[in-house]
């Protein structure tokens, strides 16, 4: 049995899926206005596990994540350095997809795009509008709450503090300004607008996610997740309108990680304590370590992130990386020996009760370095046989399914055509012919091969996700 702690009831549950062997995954992407930071990867590999966990016991998942493309920041980023929208978002959303085939999180189904969803947005605020619940103001449309008597349920505001009839304008608030909220915003100088049946402007941040993920996953689906700080106003929000909208229950499950914190504190850019993927890797951050890291504590707890734990995160996967050299490369007598296979089967146990259990990723960690020290020991007596090492070694490549921290086999080599390909960049780039360095450097991408410059010159990886 598979339990997930729903936000909405506040307890643990049976997960149950609408349709049987079948998963309905939306997870809230990133809004493209900067690159992502390690507390934002660490929501998408919270994802990435729940996700490969469900997957691996033998769930059809469709995951949907948005791409948020226009909102308050993404306009602000791109007016301050006088690009169009697009432009500036493209960045950020190259970076994205660069950064999370880095981390071996495995591709969504879907990535929409809010900018390609204006009309299935616009009908949801035309209708909302029809049925009473939003109303207009300035140009504007914004949502009633006090017509809806379920808002506040997810975040368990209290009902004091709702403030009806106030408007809020901008996409984040706080909860002691639970107001009326913005669906559609005026036209603005110096913001972009689309021409649409409730007048010019632009959609707010909100209605994004309840248009993209009815349109792909149905008008209720299964699980929903994000970070805590999404529980209020975004989610909230978000079940207020297609609720309203649709007359249905919205989402089953609602899951969400919490924050992440640096040496005890609160990340920020003033306090020189935040990071970015490209930031440790400047540092020579094994990306497999850091996602090893940011998967290892429990997602419904604080994680602190230090330099000393990654450091800790890089030793545990030598452990296992050793073990699997020594399974590899030991010449294991011909036999087999009974208590490898029940130390298998029931570290197998243990690692899918461990995840089935609200993703308890501790028991499930915990049972796999039990199986490679109990193994090891039986090893140097001796004790381990050819079809053995052969058991051990793919229960270990089997938990990788879920876990993705192993280098995939075909690191090492790469193509000769591949390898030439490199060349060419590296000479694009001495000759100073950045724009053809750069057009090569996206196509290696597209194959799986991230670049690295570094003063020793170009290394390179392959990051394919291991579906
Ligand atoms: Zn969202």
């Amino acid at each position: 049995m598979i339990r997930f702690f729903n936000t909405l009831s506040g307890k643990v549950e049976p997960f149950n899926p609408i349709v049987k062997g079948e998963v309905k995954l939306y997870t809230c992407g990133p809004t493209v206005y900067d690159f992502a930071h390690i507390g934002n990867l660490r929501a998408y590999i919270f994802e990435d596990l729940l996700k490969r966990f469900l997957v691996f016991r033998g769930f059809k998942v469709t995951h949907v994540m948005n791409i948020t493309d226009v909102d308050d920041k993404t306009i602000k980023g791109a007016n301050a350095e006088k690009v169009k929208l697009q432009e500036f978002t493209k960045k950020y959303t190259d970076a994205f997809f660069e950064d999370i085939q880095k981390l071996y999180i495995s591709k969504a189904d879907y990535y929409p795009r809010a900018t390609d969803h204006i009309p299935d947005m616009v009908k949801i605020i035309k209708g909302l509008l029809e049925k009473g619940y939003a109303y207009k103001k300035d140009g504007s449309v914004y949502f009633n709450i006090s017509k809806f008597p379920n808002y506040g349920r997810l975040s368990k505001i209290d009902l004091k503090e709702l403030r009806p009839g106030k408007r809020m304008e901008s996409d984040e608030y706080e909860k002691e300004s639970a107001n009326d909220f913005a669906l559609w915003k005026d036209k603005k100088e110096g913001e972009p607008f689309w021409e649409t049946e409730v007048g010019p402007g632009r959609p707010g941040w909100h209605i994004e996610c309840s248009a993209m993920s009815s349109k792909y996953l149905g008008q209720t689906f299964d699980i929903h997740c994000g970070g805590v700080d999404n529980i209020f106003p975004h989610h909230e929000n978000e079940i207020a309108q297609s609720e309203a909208f649709f007359g249905k229950k919205f989402v089953n499950y609602w899951l969400h990680c919490r924050h992440l914190i640096v040496d005890g504190e609160k990340m920020s850019k003033s306090k020189g304590n935040f990071y970015t993927l490209r930031d440790l890797l400047a540092r020579n951050v094994d990306p497999s370590a850091l996602r090893f890291l940011l998967l290892s504590t429990h997602y419904r707890k604080m994680l602190n992130f230090t330099f000393e734990a990654l450091e800790g995160a890089s030793s545990s996967l030598k452990r296992i990386n050793d073990f699997l050299y020594e399974l590899k490369n030991r010449p294991f007598e011909e036999g087999e020996n009974k208590d490898i296979s029940r130390l298998v089967e029931d570290t197998n146990k243990k690692f899918i009760a461990g995840l089935g259990d609200d993703l308890n990723i501790s028991v499930a960690l915990r049972a796999l370095f039990e199986m490679i020290r109990k193994a090891n020991i039986l090893i140097s007596q001796g004790k381990v046989y050819r079809k053995d090492g052969e058991k051990l070694m793919s229960s270990i490549l089997s938990f990788d399914n879920v876990l993705a921290v192993l280098p995939g086999e075909e690191e090492e080599t790469l193509s000769s055509k591949l390898m030439k390909k490199i060349e060419d960049r590296e000479k694009a780039r001495t000759d100073k012919n950045y724009e053809l360095a750069d057009q090569i450097r996206k196509e290696l991408l597209k194959q799986g091969i991230v670049l690295e410059d570094t003063k020793d010159g170009v290394r390179w990886k392959v990051v394919k996700s291991k579906e």
